[in-house]
């Protein structure tokens, strides 16, 4: 029998025509994703650049990529400084006529960041954002297939014009709904009221939800113009409400993570009516999916009594998105009624 000569396999992944030489620009940030061991011991820290991320993932042929290093921390170290200028180059790169945007970071405030930059951008270039749970030099490290992914979203038409997502294990994410709720696990983010809004199925964006944009905050004009503080305060059992204490002179608004439906200790009603007067108070729910109540609970401490008081309602906002609506209003300089009414458009 003569021996079979087999043709070499194309081992590359099928790219169809559409998708050739769609441009994507990566802006890294640092994160999980662009970490390897630090030389002095065990542990990992941020050292790897836009490029080098982009070279460790297979399957971006036909994809004109180019990278930027934005910043190279960790996610906890991003300010709301960093995302101001980062909407400010996602703007500029929205009028430089590239298919999608992809940022890079990591995940311990990726739904911060994200939320934050959906609230404040308003370019038609999709945005995406990524990062990985295990970081670059892990085994089963997810930062390269995240990033493919990430491309395959943020260069697709069906999400232009609608704001900014987030792409984790291939699954696409409103900026508004997605959470992380795992500490280590790759299946981290998920959006636990709505799910995710769509998916990648072998490169191509499958969406299930249709997509709903919200009106943007207007951006300050450099990071250094956002000198607004706001904290949240997180009702805990029994607790005596002693972080209250003072914040009249500290911050310029509060959110309160309260009990449930928005309920907090009865000993905490004075102290927050009185800070209601000095500031915009938001109440919000420390469970992180559902909406507050408004007027289903009549005791002290109850949502419709911290609302007679003067907090507003953070509608299905968890604590960490609300606060940040509230920041970018403040740095606006909204005023407080308007502050009130810009929650009821996530109601
Ligand atoms: N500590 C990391 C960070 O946020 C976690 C991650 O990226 O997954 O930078």
């Amino acid at each position: 029998m003569s021996p079979v000569h087999a043709e070499p396999r194309d081992e590359r992944p099928f790219v169809s025509p559409a998708e050739q030489h769609r441009s994507v620009l990566v802006l890294a940030l640092g994160g999980t994703i662009a970490m390897t061991p630090t030389a002095s011991g065990p542990g990992v820290a941020p050292t790897l650049t836009g490029s080098d991320l982009v070279a460790a993932v297979p399957g971006l042929r036909g994809f004109e990529v180019s990278t930027e290093d934005f910043r190279k921390l960790p996610g906890a170290s991003l300010t709301i400084g960093d995302i101001v200028d980062l909407v400010h180059r996602l703007e500029q790169a929205d009028g430089e006529g590239v298919d999608g945007i992809v940022v890079t970071q990591g995940t311990d405030t990726l739904e911060e960041t994200a939320f934050l930059t959906d609230l404040y951008y308003r370019g038609s270039t999709p945005v995406v954002f990524t990062g990985a749970m295990r970081s670059a030099a892990a085994a089963g490290a997810d930062g390269p297939a995240n990033i493919l992914a990430a491309v395959q979203a943020a260069t697709s038409a069906g999400v232009r014009e609608a704001g900014v997502f987030v792409v984790m294990g291939d699954e696409i994410h409103a900026a508004r709904h997605v959470r992380k709720m795992h500490t280590t696990s790759p299946a981290a983010f998920t959006s636990p009221a709505t799910g995710p809004v769509g998916h990648l199925v072998e490169g191509t964006v499958r969406l299930r939800h249709p997509l709903k944009r919200t009106a943007p905050v207007a951006l300050p004009l450099t990071p250094e113009s956002t000198p607004v503080e706001v904290e949240v305060v997180t009702a805990s059992l029994g607790s005596s409400g002693i972080l209250l204490e003072g914040l009249e002179s500290r911050v310029s608004g509060l959110v309160v993570a309260a009990f449930g439906v928005g309920h907090v200790p009865q000993t905490w009603v004075p102290r927050l009516a009185s800070l209601a007067e000095a500031m915009p108070v938001v109440l919000a729910s420390r469970i992180g999916t559902g909406p507050v109540l408004t007027s289903t609970y009549a005791f002290p401490g109850s949502e419709s009594d911290l609302l007679a008081h003067g907090l507003i309602a953070a509608g299905p906002l968890d604590p960490y998105k609300a606060r940040l609506v509230m920041a970018a209003h403040l740095a606006a300089g909204t005023p407080r009624e308007a502050i009130a009414k810009a929650f009821l458009d996530y109601a």
